[in-house]
C-alpha cells in the first residue's frame, strides 16, 4: 500500500494544488477536449512511483491536461473498464492506478 500513500500525499501537496489551478486558468477552466466544464486534471504521461518526485512530469503544466468527468473516464477506460474518479481526480479502485 505504500505506492498508495505516496500518491495520495501527492494529490495533497500545495504544490500539486498550485500546478492544477494555474492549469485551471490557463484554460479557462474548459475541458480541453469537449469543451465543458472541466473539473479534473489528468496527467498525460501517467505519473508513477518513479516520477512523481519529478517536478518536470508531475507538475509541469504541458503534462497536464483539464478533462470533464467523461472525459476522463474514457481516457482511463482504454487502460481498464473498471476505473473511476472520485471529485478530486483520485481513483476509486486504485489497484488499477499503474
Ligand atoms: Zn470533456
Ligand atoms: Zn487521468
Amino acid at each position: 500500500m505504500k505506492k498508495l500513500k505516496v500518491l495520495h500525499n501527492f494529490y495533497k501537496s500545495p504544490a500539486w494544488l498550485a500546478a492544477r489551478e494555474l492549469k485551471i486558468m490557463s484554460v479557462n477552466g474548459l475541458c480541453e477536449r469537449c469543451g465543458q466544464i472541466g473539473i479534473e486534471v489528468h496527467h498525460i504521461e501517467k505519473l508513477t512511483i518513479n516520477n512523481i518526485n519529478d517536478s518536470s512530469v508531475s507538475l509541469n503544466q504541458d503534462n497536464l491536461e483539464l478533462l470533464c468527468r467523461d472525459c476522463h473516464n474514457k481516457e482511463h477506460k482504454r487502460f481498464s473498464k473498471e476505473v473511476r474518479f472520485d471529485e478530486d481526480g483520485n481513483l476509486l479502485n486504485p489497484e488499477n492506478r499503474f
